[in-house]
């Protein structure tokens, strides 16, 4: 078996078995979300895996990310939510996505470019009456960001209701984001979760029937039950990650990333030799350093510099000196017969059965959260998937065509 240089490794056994999980848990549709590439996992085959474990929806940012998924075969229900003025609606339309309008103007865009497709052609999911779009509403229930303000609902959910009695679309579902779902004791919760109930009480009063009514991410999804409505929006934890650290009770969730490389060299340090850029580290006493080829080009972050650890042969072993764009040291101790060697395996993050951090650890460590840690490792990696189920091995897996 031969390592690559630095790769990423993403098992799609525990995808799926962390989106069965939250279906089990939730006991509601998990919409699974999938956008900025699969969180770095690699869009496209995180959405097959989450299929394959029964999500009926899946979520993305912006309309791109969800024609790219219709492009590698995906037919089924999809939810995008981030479109700017002038976005080509009618491909979405024509693909079936689900959209998502903030206000009054994206509905009036969203009604011309409905005009404008008549027959959608190769639309798997379409309404079957031909220029029917699929629209979701956004209120903004105290996050502040997307979704329309309060003073703005009745307008909006009066435009929405008149567009559908018009032809232009079915209005397929009506949801909100939470600020603080990660700490679950947050006043704004309740707020939110009460302004949402009154948002979807004036819908109703707007004679909508929205058949998807969802709140919660992650962390709202497992901690909060109220807030879990119809479906439940779930990212960070169908990788297998926590969404709310200290608060989240073990479910058995299971990290999909590993992230490995090869040592490229390993040299002895006298005490006063200092390492990297700036020498912020100087050896107190002799130890032996390893060359880890990869550095902030690959996502990982300057901030690690001097704080975070990476497992070698089991053990967790600190990074020495600054992070650079393509590599950095990590301290093996002092020179003895289990010394590793060049060409060594060396564990950035994983799951942790391994004696190597997990991307909490790396998070905790450079004050951010795992979701910025996966989502930005990549650069020059190549990225492998696997499938820990049917013990596909690392070297027959193909190789991520889009990396
Ligand atoms: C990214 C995102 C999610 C997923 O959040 P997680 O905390 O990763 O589960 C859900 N809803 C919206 C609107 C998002 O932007």
């Amino acid at each position: 078996m031969t390592l690559a240089r630095a790769e990423i490794v993403v098992d799609l056994a525990a995808i799926r078995h962390n989106v069965r999980t939250l279906q089990q848990t939730t006991g509601v549709e998990v919409i699974v979300v999938v956008k900025a590439d699969g969180y770095g996992h690699g869009m496209a085959q995180v959405a097959g895996a989450a299929r394959a474990a029964g999500a009926t929806w899946l979520a993305v940012a912006t309309p791109d990310e969800a024609l790219a998924l219709r492009a590698v075969g995906d037919t089924g229900r999809l939810l995008c939510w981030l479109t700017v003025p002038g976005e080509p609606y009618a491909d979405a339309i024509a693909a079936g996505i689900d959209l998502t309008a903030y206000s009054v103007a994206e509905l009036d865009e969203i009604a011309a470019a409905a005009e404008s497709v008549e027959h959608p052609v190769g639309n798997p999911v379409g309404h079957p009456d031909g220029h029917l779009a699929r629209v979701q509403l956004k209120v903004d229930t105290g996050l502040s960001r997307g979704g329309a303000p309060r003073e703005a609902w009745a307008e909006l959910f009066a435009r929405a209701r008149a567009g559908e009695e018009a032809g232009h679309w079915l209005i397929t579902g009506v949801w909100s984001h939470l600020a603080c779902s990660d700490e679950p004791e947050h006043p704004a919760n309740d707020h939110q979760e009460q302004a949402f109930r009154d948002a979807l009480s004036l819908a109703d009063e707007a004679g909508l029937r929205p058949g998807l009514r969802h709140l919660a991410n992650s962390a709202a999804a497992i901690l909060r039950p109220s807030a879990r409505f119809d479906a439940v929006r779930c990212g960070i934890a169908s990788y297998g990650l926590d969404p709310a650290p200290g608060h989240t009770p073990d479910l058995g969730l299971v990290p999909a990333m590993t992230v490995r490389a090869r040592l490229a060299l390993v040299k002895t340090l006298a005490a006063g030799d200092s390492v990297s850029y700036g020498h912020t580290w100087t050896a107190q006493a002799p130890t032996t350093v390893g060359l880890v080829p990869a550095g902030y080009g690959e996502g990982v972050p300057r901030h690690a510099s001097g704080v975070a650890s990476v497992g070698v042969a089991g053990i967790q072993r600190p990074i020495r000196g600054r992070v650079c764009m393509d590599q950095f040291l990590v301290d093996l101790g002092p020179e003895d017969d289990s010394t590793p060697h060049a060409g060594d395996e060396v564990l950035l993050l994983g799951p942790g059965r391994h004696g190597e951090p997990t991307a909490q650890d790396w998070a905790e460590a450079c004050d951010t959260i795992s979701y910025e840690i996966v989502t930005r490792i990549g650069g020059r990696m190549t990225r492998t998937h696997v499938d820990s189920d049917t013990e596909k091995t690392h070297d027959t897996a193909s190789q991520d065509e889009s990396r």
